[in-house]
């Protein structure tokens, strides 16, 4: 039995796949104590895990205080340092630990493997960079500012990364390092068959393919809904704020064989949305994973764990990318013809409404997305992941 520390900063995406893998990790012996924000503390707890927990607040300010420049992105999880790592030191004073597990982005987790002196292990929730990918994206990025803006960003976060490696004594060896918090062992949570360049990677990348595990929040009542003709609609639990959508939504499908699913999310108030036409259901918030189980088309944002979740299930997709990684994304699920990318911007109801005829009529696309669904569950999922940081331990001479 060995004792884990969980640091995961990140929003809901960064911790759903980790429950599975954390429930397994228990269920195998281990005690998990994970860090992360207290409105995820009753379904990380349901994992039989210790919760601690950090203040959201600080930590979105520090992370949003440099502005929107590729390079403050980047160097606002530094900042976020000084939320976190104080935090998770003064609520585990005491306490011994074999090994850490921390989200790729979100909580300092390679510097507090560092401080901590604690073999780790990356947890990536969305596609996995390499150094010369995240450099060029970052290039890429960073075309879309002026180069004065972009030295200044720079050489911000060079003081960033001195600031914080003489405070907590760390290494800090490049951006890369900080955005990506690369491991001798990395978790992917998807399949080298969807990940772009997936056969491009070493060996300390284990694709694993989604961790769908069921959740106990949530319960859908299917009795009454024909599920014949069911599309499932949601954007996601972050960049959902987007009314004039939903109600495009309401006139590409209101009075058509359709039934539609529509999570507008928690932020949304469902009266600001008028009058809501009766082969819709709007909730704040859907089981996602059941009612997928039953989707013809899934129409997303394009979220990592969306779009994962929909081609587990063989669910066709049309993807309207709102930020994020979700436009990269968007282009991996059309280049590899498991659904269409749209943008949003200029998308009319007759738009969406004939992509969605034209996605259900397509063998093909159906095809793909079954595909990639077999390879996502031969990938192995959150059991493959605990075998893969059990051999890690073993490699570390740690009995299980
Ligand atoms: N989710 C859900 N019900 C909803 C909306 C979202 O269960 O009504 C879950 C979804 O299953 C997924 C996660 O929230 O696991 C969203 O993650 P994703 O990476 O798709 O997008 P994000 O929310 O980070 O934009």
């Amino acid at each position: 039995m060995a004792r884990v520390l969980l640091i995961n900063a990140g929003s809901e995406a960064h911790i759903n796949p980790t429950l599975g893998v954390v429930q397994e990790l228990i269920r195998r012996g281990e005690e998990v104590v994970y860090f992360t924000a207290e409105q995820f503390r009753d379904r990380v707890e349901a994992t039989g895990a210790d919760v601690i927990t950090y203040d959201v607040g600080k930590f979105l300010e520090a992370f949003l205080a440099g502005g929107r420049n590729p390079w403050a992105r980047v160097g606002g999880l530094l900042r976020t340092a000084d939320i976190v790592i104080p935090s998770v030191l003064e609520q585990t004073k005491g306490e011994r630990f074999d090994y850490i597990i921390h989200d790729s982005m979100f909580g300092c987790g390679r510097l507090l493997a560092q401080i901590l002196d604690l073999p780790a292990i990356n947890s990536c929730t969305s596609f996995a960079f390499q150094q010369h990918s995240f450099d060029s994206l970052q290039d890429h990025l960073t075309r879309h500012f002026p180069a004065d803006a972009n030295e200044r960003a720079q050489q911000e976060f060079q003081q960033l990364v001195s600031n914080v490696q003489a405070k907590y004594d760390v290494q800090i060896g490049s951006a890369y390092e900080v955005f990506c918090n690369p491991e001798p062992l990395t978790i992917v949570y998807t399949s080298k068959r969807f990940h772009p360049d997936g056969e491009s990677f070493e060996e300390s990348y284990k694709f694993v393919g989604p961790s769908i595990a069921l959740r106990s929040h949530g319960q859908f009542d299917f009795s009454h809904v024909d599920t014949d003709n069911l599309i499932y609609i949601s954007l996601g639990t972050v960049f959902n704020q987007a009314v004039d959508f939903y109600k495009l939504c309401f006139a590409a499908f209101a009075n058509t064989k359709y039934t539609v699913i529509l999570s507008v999310g928690e932020q949304t108030e469902i009266t600001q949305l008028g009058d809501i036409p009766a082969n819709f259901i709007v909730r704040n918030y859907i089981p996602q994973l059941e009612v997928l189980q039953h989707a013809k088309l899934f129409i997303t944002h394009g979220g990592m764990n969306s779009t994962s979740e929909g081609l587990y299930y063989g669910v066709p997709l049309i993807v309207l990318p709102q930020s994020a990684d979700q436009p990269i994304i968007a282009r991996r699920v059309a280049e590899i013809g498991a659904g269409i990318h749209l943008n949003q911007e200029g998308l009319t109801a007759r738009d969406l409404r004939e992509a969605a005829e034209r996605v259900l009529e397509d063998d093909s696309i159906r095809e793909v997305c079954v595909e990639i669904g077999g390879s996502f569950r031969a990938a192995g999922g959150y059991r493959r992941a605990v075998e893969e940081i059990f051999a890690y331990k073993r490699s570390l001479g740690m009995t299980e």
